[in-house]
């Protein structure tokens, strides 16, 4: 049953409170606290409901979200981790909360010394030279990492046109580097899924600023000729940009400035375990190499006597991308991370993730076709184009999963996949889990074949069945109208 709103759950005079008597004598000639002028003509029409039916109804409102607090979500590429309360609990000190962009460095130092040492927390983990924690997510490290090499272009004195990006990228790696006014030159991929060397070599030319790289790449593989491609990179002084969406298999294990990599982000808000999705803040922290470093976005955060603060004074740099810091609230909660972890822990993030993706790779690869390598990193990509002949769909899988209290891997990407299951399972999940998990896939893959109506009109047992995705998203009704009720 859907919940109703609380609107509709109103009744005259009921009430969430019940306060004494004012007993602060009002003076005389003065009835009314504030100017008339101030005060609204008529009452505000506000839900009249008590305590009970507002907690009910949040927390069933709560409940009709999947989340990763409630089931396992393996959206490949998104990385849903479960992420630490303690995190939540360290970004509401008082002290955060109640800061001010405006206060003088003098009163902050110590969410100044946060951000300072995050970012060489950073720095460590990735091998590069600096970081500008100002990106809101890992889209817009992308953009901006796309500005910097055209900045990097125009102080050599020369324009660079193009942007090399494999077939396999994420759609918004075409869409940060036209954003920059860049061409996009597409390589494809080859037999193994991985860059195509001979293919790289004829494309390249002096005409290209930057390569766009995800690694491990989409389909959840490690390019192996990584440092072959930054020599080839290298050699037309073009920048190696690195798509570090995927860090959740290298932590603690390589580090992407050891392999020629000059510029990447992170997502803070996948690999760093913060909330993420929904469309609330992330974080897309960007690094680089040292003679990247003076057309960062401005301002940079310095350590001098002791003390923290800004230095604003880059004249090269490509300005401010973000008002004030970048999202703060999100940095607290991947510096608490870790912070718990601490360096010992690091490598056994990537290690468990490693080892639950090829454990579910393994359990499955008897029942779907898993179209790319023999193992994986992080996450692997299955294809259900075989059930196209019972009419099943990569979506009919999806749906049927909820009814098992499983929400759907990432589906249709990446695109070189044809009915492409993209499966990530995370660091943090149980064996038990995972074989829930496999278990209930591999049901429905046999409920396809005989069954397959069941799988068509699925879900069945979720609040609301299958919606008109393109009217929801195109005209969706989100307005309450009264006379309606
Ligand atoms: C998530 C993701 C992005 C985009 O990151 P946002 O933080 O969502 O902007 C880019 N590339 C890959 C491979 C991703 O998984």
């Amino acid at each position: 049953m859907l919940e109703k709103l609380i609107f509709e759950k109103s009744s005259p005079g009921r009430t969430a409170y019940s306060l004494p008597e004012c007993d602060v004598p009002v003076e005389a000639n003065d009835t009314t606290p504030l100017p008339e002028r101030f005060l609204r003509k008529n009452t505000a029409e506000l839900p009249e409901v008590a305590e009970i039916d507002v907690v009910r109804h949040f927390t069933r409102l709560s409940q009709l979200n999947f989340s990763v607090d409630t089931n396992f979500y393996p959206l490949g590429s998104c990385t849903m981790k479960y992420n630490p309360k303690i995190n939540e609990d360290v970004s509401s000190y008082e002290g955060f909360v109640n800061l001010h962009p405006y206060q003088n460095q003098e009163q902050c130092q110590g969410i100044l010394q946060i951000l300072y040492e995050f970012e060489r927390t950073l720095i460590g983990i990735c091998g590069m030279d600096a970081f500008s924690l100002q990106p809101a997510a890992g889209a817009h490290g992308e953009f901006i990492g796309m500005l910097i090499s055209r900045a990097y272009n125009v102080k050599e004195g020369r324009r660079r046109n193009k942007i090399i990006i494999p077939d396999s990228a994420h759609g918004t790696n075409p869409a940060s580097a036209s954003m920059c006014g860049f061409d996009i030159v597409e390589i494809k991929s080859n037999s193994q899924g991985l860059v195509d060397i001979e293919a790289l070599k004829r494309i390249i030319d002096n005409d290209v600023s930057a390569l766009m790289l995800t690694n491990p790449n989409t389909l959840g593989l490690f390019e192996k000729d990584i440092l072959k491609i930054a020599e080839i990179v290298h050699d037309v002084d073009a920048l190696l940009y690195l798509d570090g969406a995927n860090m959740d298999a290298m932590l603690g294990i390589a580090r992407p400035g050891d392999m020629g990599i000059d510029m990447l982000h992170l997502n803070l808000h996948k690999t760093f375990s913060t909330p993420h999705g929904g469309g609330g803040p992330g974080a897309g922290p960007l690094g680089v190499v040292k003679k990247l470093i003076p057309f960062l976005p401005a301002p940079i955060i310095i350590k001098k006597d002791n003390s923290y603060g800004w230095q604003y004074d880059f004249p090269d740099s490509i300005g401010r991308v973000k008002p004030f810091y970048g999202n703060i609230g999100v940095i607290i909660r991947a510096y608490a991370y870790l912070v718990s972890v601490g360096s010992e822990g690091l490598g056994k993030i990537s290690e468990s993730a490693l080892v639950n993706a090829n454990y579910l790779r393994k359990r499955l690869s008897d029942y779907i076709e898993i179209p790319y390598g023999e193992r994986c990193m992080h996450e692997f990509v299955a294809s259900t184009r075989k059930l196209k002949a019972n009419g099943i769909t990569t979506l009919d899988i999806a749906k049927r999963l909820l009814d098992y209290g499983f929400h759907s891997p990432t589906i249709y990407f990446p695109l070189i996949v044809e009915d492409a299951l993209m499966i990530e399972p995370t660091d943090t999940e149980t064996r038990e889990t995972l074989d829930e998990f496999a278990d209930a896939l591999i049901k429905i893959l046999k409920e396809a074949k005989t069954n397959p109506e069941i799988l068509k009109k699925a879900p069945h047992n979720t609040p609301v069945s299958r919606l008109d995705e393109v009217q929801a998203a195109r005209k969706p009704d989100l307005r309450w109208r009264k006379e309606l009720s």
